[in-house]
């Protein structure tokens, strides 16, 4: 009898779903891509919201280091736009060109029977033509992007007494020319001692927190414990550790704390983590004919 459950354990694959995040992660960040959003970012938040330039590089690294997307902060501290105009203007002029066809990443996750899902910050128009342009589109089963975490749509400040359902709500005040009041966030720590428990909260849901995290596992039905989470933010790597995922670093060659593996390129998958295809053969042997066909759709 012991010898059976040892026998089960050993043909059991330890992995049955990759969680890949998309961007600067299915390809590198030598294309140019990351520093085109930030450029977008920045001439959003000067044109669009009026922010004055000689703060925004300050602005932008505290919002994002804060709240995990600059947007996440920008409606925390009381800016209130459009999600799918912001989404546009970001992503909407990237270099997009630079992404090729990727038949090597292809061939490698059409190889693994398992499941392997998107998990992006970004929004749905954006992640699909990521994929399309890398030749990828039809490797993963579903996307869970901005808009799955963020369904409900907000264009007006008005609205803002129903953000009470989004993780945290928003206490998003108005001055007495009717404007919206803005949290001065450089100020906050320009303060001795300031740290980021004073910060107001935002409505938007995204990686690093935690609890974004497990409502995207709970989602797609994913068990943390039997999921590899792929990422080249150490601070998304981090949280994913702490609510159960295995965790791959990609981009950097050396492991970072909350990293179970790391791995330059994602081209480099086979030879970081042989066991996928090991288990795999050992499934094939003892559960031929055995398959299951899962189609779901995550995408909003
Ligand atoms: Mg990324």
């Amino acid at each position: 009898m012991e010898s059976d459950e040892l026998y089960m354990q050993v043909q059991r694959p330890k992995y049955d779903c990759l969680l890949f995040d998309l961007d600067d992660t299915l390809y590198p960040l030598s294309s140019g891509l990351a520093s085109a959003v930030l450029k977008n970012i920045q001439d959003y938040m000067i044109k669009k919201l009026g922010i004055e330039e000689s703060k925004i590089t300050d602005m932008g690294n505290l919002l994002y280091n804060n709240y995990g997307t600059t947007m996440a902060g920008l409606r925390a501290i009381g800016y209130d736009f459009d999600y799918d105009e912001y989404h546009s203007f970001v992503h909407g002029r990237l270099p997009y060109e630079n992404l090729k066809p990727d038949p090597v990443l292809r061939s490698l996750l059409l190889s693994l029977p398992v499941r392997k899902v998107i998990f992006t910050n970004a929004d749905k128009v954006h992640a699909i033509k990521v994929l399309s342009k890398l030749g990828l589109e039809d490797c993963f089963e579903g996307i869970i992007c901005f808009e799955t975490l963020n369904p409900i749509h907000k264009s007006s400040i008005s609205d803002d007494e129903d953000d009470i359902e989004f993780l945290g709500s928003t206490q998003s005040s108005t001055a007495s020319n009717g404007s919206p009041q803005i949290f001065d966030i450089i100020g906050h720590f320009c303060q001795p001692n300031e740290g980021s428990d004073g910060l107001p909260k935002t409505p938007v849901i995204c990686k690093p927190s935690e609890s974004a995290i497990e409502r995207a596992l709970e989602i797609a039905y994913i068990n943390p414990l039997r999921t590899l989470f792929f990422e080249d933010s150490v601070r998304n790597i981090q949280s994913g550790k702490r609510v159960g995922l295995h965790t791959v670093l990609v981009g950097k060659s050396q492991k970072v704390k909350g990293a179970d593996y790391a791995m330059e390129s994602i081209h480099y998958l086979r030879e970081a983590i042989p066991e996928l295809w090991e288990n795999d053969k050992i499934r094939e042997v003892n559960y031929s004919g055995v398959g299951v066909a899962v189609e779901t759709s995550i995408t909003t």
